[in-house]
């Protein structure tokens, strides 16, 4: 189903085609490509201002504006659909554009529900404008440096070489220094370790010969214990044979 665009209806828009004349209207990607898909080149119906994509115009007029009227009027540019109605950025506010030849006629309340799109819409052209700015400008930086590259005799060539030379390096001494670093802490761990280890071993074995002696103090007390009783026993053998021999 075709995707129907917010737009403001101009009323005088039968006899009026002011806003056609000598347009700066500015496209977003999305109507670029629409247009397009017409059968229009790009190059035929654009220009670039300021990295912002904007309508092309032939003897004064935008190249769409054919017999006074707009030969893609169902297909035209989403600001196309908006004007008057435009945000102003000095003002930070909606206002009806006074070079429209009508702009005393509009009541702007009346188009506050559009107010949102315009908004949303006007910060996507920023954005993709910004985008196509950062695009050319890494192209012709990475131009500037193959073409550098390419002409060695050039001074900045050597400036260029020398600096990548020097970036190399720099990197190879870090990953070294990485590389380093990463050993020495290995070593100092293991030596920790071993320190640790040897801590434990240490308490191990104070704790098996604590251990071994509560053994000894226990086989002690036993064998004491066991001599004691036999004695006590030896003691009542001898008792109960003297009352044994008295009753006799
Ligand atoms: S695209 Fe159509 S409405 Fe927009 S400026 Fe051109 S002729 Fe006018
Ligand atoms: S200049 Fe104003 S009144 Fe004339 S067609 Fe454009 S928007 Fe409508």
């Amino acid at each position: 189903m075709k995707k129907s665009l917010p737009e403001f209806y101009c009323p005088y828009s039968d006899k009026c085609h002011q806003c056609c004349l000598d347009t700066e209207m500015t496209l977003s990607e999305e109507d670029i490509t629409r247009i397009h898909t017409l059968g229009y080149e790009i190059e035929e119906f654009l220009e670039e201002k300021e990295g912002f994509m904007t309508l092309r115009n032939i003897d004064n007029h935008c190249i769409f504006l054919k017999n006074k009227r707009c030969s893609i009027y169902e297909n035209r540019p989403q600001g196309c659909r908006f004007y008057p109605l435009i945000y102003d950025f000095d003002i930070e506010d909606f206002v009806i554009d006074n070079l429209c030849d009508h702009h005393e006629d509009f009541d702007l309340e009346i188009y506050r529900p559009l107010f949102d799109s315009v908004q949303v819409f006007v910060y996507n052209l920023i954005s993709e404008r910004d985008i196509r700015m950062r695009k050319t400008m890494e192209e012709e930086s990475k131009a500037e440096v193959k073409e550098s590259k390419e002409a060695p005799e050039n001074p900045l060539a050597k400036e260029v070489i020398g600096i990548e030379s020097d970036k190399e390096k720099i990197e190879s001494l870090l990953a070294q220094a990485i590389d380093d670093t990463k050993d020495e802490n290995v070593e100092n761990l293991e030596e920790a370790l071993k320190s640790e280890m040897k801590e434990i071993e240490e308490e191990i074995e104070e704790l098996e010969r604590g251990i071994q002696s509560d053994i000894d103090s226990a086989e002690e007390y036993v064998k004491i214990t066991e001599k004691s009783i036999k004695s006590e026993i030896e003691e009542l053998e001898k008792r109960r044979r003297k009352a044994e021999e008295d009753d006799d």
